[in-house]
């Protein structure tokens, strides 16, 4: 019949429009003035319209959200408190699309050779595109893609290319904003720890304790609530200036280029910034 979609249509509309009040009555004050009853809002329960006060409310994202990458730090096992997962291996560096990644090999203090972890970590997250591929590829499970979008600033310069402290979070972060994801890596890789940790635990003879949801979260580790927030305030809060003076590095380079050539040379992290910055200005 002419019409008869227009009629289902408007409909469609004129029910959504009814039920925003029905679900208003229906949870009350609890529906809007609790954090907590967003679930029931976004949840199938929820059958009207409704608009999101942001700032003051925020949807939750899904596990698989992707923004720019962050670094995962060690936060589980006392003898390894805070150490990077990063090796330097590089390869992130090599699959990123755009090559927003800058990565500086660490060197021992005494013999000055190279060792597997990195003196500074940069990401241009002007350019980088939230693809992933840098996450994918590590093979260490030391980058992960965040879910924080909030990071905008008045400086689209120097701002926004994260340094290595910036960039780091813990593992219980990780856990905490992707534990499906989390658990399954950890499953691949034989145990909660790091690839070489396990490596090594396996050299010696020693079995890893099967990664489950149940141990995802080691009695030694602080609260949850605590290892997750703070560290990530402080990290967000650091500006990019306010970084620690670096010591002494044979070599600064992008990516895989970075093999060290014994050449004793001074890292410079504000001369590498800047360098950033002009080859951002030139693109
Ligand atoms: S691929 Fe992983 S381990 Fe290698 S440099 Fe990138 S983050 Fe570090
Ligand atoms: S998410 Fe993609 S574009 Fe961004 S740093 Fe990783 S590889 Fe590069």
């Amino acid at each position: 019949m002419f019409g008869q979609g227009i009629a289902k249509g408007l409909w469609v509309t004129f029910r959504h429009f009814f039920n925003t009040y029905v679900d208003d009555i229906r949870y009350a004050g609890r529906k809007y003035l609790r954090q907590d009853n967003f679930s029931v809002r976004q949840g199938l329960q929820t059958q009207g319209a409704y608009t999101v006060q942001y700032p003051d409310e925020k949807l939750a994202v899904p596990e698989r959200f992707r923004f720019v990458p962050f670094l995962v730090t060690e936060d589980q096992d006392p003898a390894r408190m805070g150490e990077d997962w990063c090796t330097s291996c590089g390869i992130c560096a090599k699959v990123c699309p755009p090559q927003c990644i800058w990565i500086v090999r660490g060197s021992d203090p005494v013999t000055k050779r190279p060792v597997p972890q990195p003196e500074a970590f940069f990401i241009d997250i002007d350019i980088c595109m939230n693809c992933g591929f840098c996450a994918e590829f590590c093979p260490f499970d030391a980058i992960k893609m965040d879910h924080d979008y909030e990071l905008a600033s008045y400086d689209r310069t120097m701002h926004h290319i994260h340094d290595k402290e910036h960039l780091s979070k813990p593992l219980s972060y990780w856990k905490n904003i992707a534990p499906t994801t989390a658990l399954e890596e950890a499953i691949d890789r034989g145990g909660w720890e790091h690839t070489d940790v396990l490596k090594t635990m396996k050299k010696a003879g020693q079995t890893a304790t099967p990664p489950t949801k149940e141990n995802m979260y080691p009695q030694h580790a602080p609260v949850l609530t605590e290892a997750v927030a703070e560290p990530v305030a402080e990290a967000v809060a650091a500006p990019v200036e306010a970084a620690p003076a670096k010591v002494e590095h044979p070599k600064a380079t992008q990516g895989t280029e970075a093999k060290p050539t014994g050449e004793k040379k001074k890292f410079d992290k504000q001369a590498m910034l800047e360098k950033i910055r002009q080859r951002k200005t030139d693109k």
